[in-house]
């Protein structure tokens, strides 16, 4: 029996005062045993998040970092000052960055293998755009995501790997994949796992999905078999929507 996750990803949202006012509210919660919450804040929020949940169970969570460990790289921030304001796991390749940011397949590749370098989890994003599924190219898609930025990695390294898959066509649009592409693709992805490593890692990992998850529709897509848990991003930004999507698992 795999795990549960809930990640929430607040993205370019909430200063610190607002920040510590979702804490407040969060602290007031009771999660339900099965599911791990982890939080993913702006930097500017990670080590208050960090020291404000210290007594409760959630992860905290890095939304980027970059490749290499220090240096002169204006405006960045590595793995080990991640680490050293309590994030124990970053988020990789989420597709804002691939677009906006223009960090291809190379570049991420290079900042998972910092990440695990320095004993942080992944959550390594990937997905089709539109146009991808409409050709009927998106298994493709996915398969070459998945190759060029975690099949350079060895077996041991998987446990600390979880998936977040998210077509790019449902994130921040209000449409979302139904709980039946959702499942198609999982399935998928932990074939092509299967055949490149092992049953087993291909059993174990976590794969997450990720598109316009809201309270209405987060039981349905939980419900799959080979779904283990979602990255949230708009419905995580207010306590009430966050929490009705960690207890759909129940
Ligand atoms: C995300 O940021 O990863 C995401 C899935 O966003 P949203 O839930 O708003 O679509």
């Amino acid at each position: 029996m795999r795990r549960k996750i809930i990640v929430g990803n607040w993205k370019m949202n909430h200063d610190l005062a607002e920040t510590e006012m979702f804490l407040v509210d969060l602290k007031k919660q009771v999660f339900p045993e099965n599911v791990e919450v982890m939080i993913a804040p702006p930097f500017t929020s990670l080590n208050h998040t960090f020291r404000s949940l210290r007594e409760h169970p959630v992860t905290i969570v890095a939304q980027n970092m970059h490749q290499s460990i220090e240096g002169a790289f204006t405006g960045e921030i590595s793995a080990k000052m991640l680490k050293s304001v309590g994030a124990t796991t970053v988020i990789i390749g989420h597709s804002e960055r691939r677009t906006y940011f223009n960090e291809n397949s190379a570049v991420l590749a290079e900042k998972v293998n910092t990440a695990l370098e320095n004993e942080m989890n992944v959550i390594f994003c990937i997905g089709e755009e539109l146009d991808d599924r409409k050709k009927d190219n998106h298994f493709q898609q996915i398969k070459s995501q998945i190759l060029e930025g975690l099949f350079h990695l060895p077996n041991d390294a998987w446990d600390n790997v979880t998936i977040a898959y998210e077509p790019v066509w449902a994130i921040g649009t209000g449409e979302t994949a139904s709980a039946e592409q959702a499942q198609e693709m999982h399935q998928y992805i932990r074939k092509i796992i299967a055949e490149n490593y092992s049953d087993k890692i291909a059993d174990s990992i976590l794969i997450l999905y990720g598109g316009s998850v809201k309270p209405e529709n987060a039981a349905e897509i939980f419900g799959q078999p080979d779904v283990d848990g979602g990255l949230i991003g708009g419905a995580s930004l207010q306590v009430e929507d966050f929490m009705k999507i960690v207890n759909a698992f129940e």
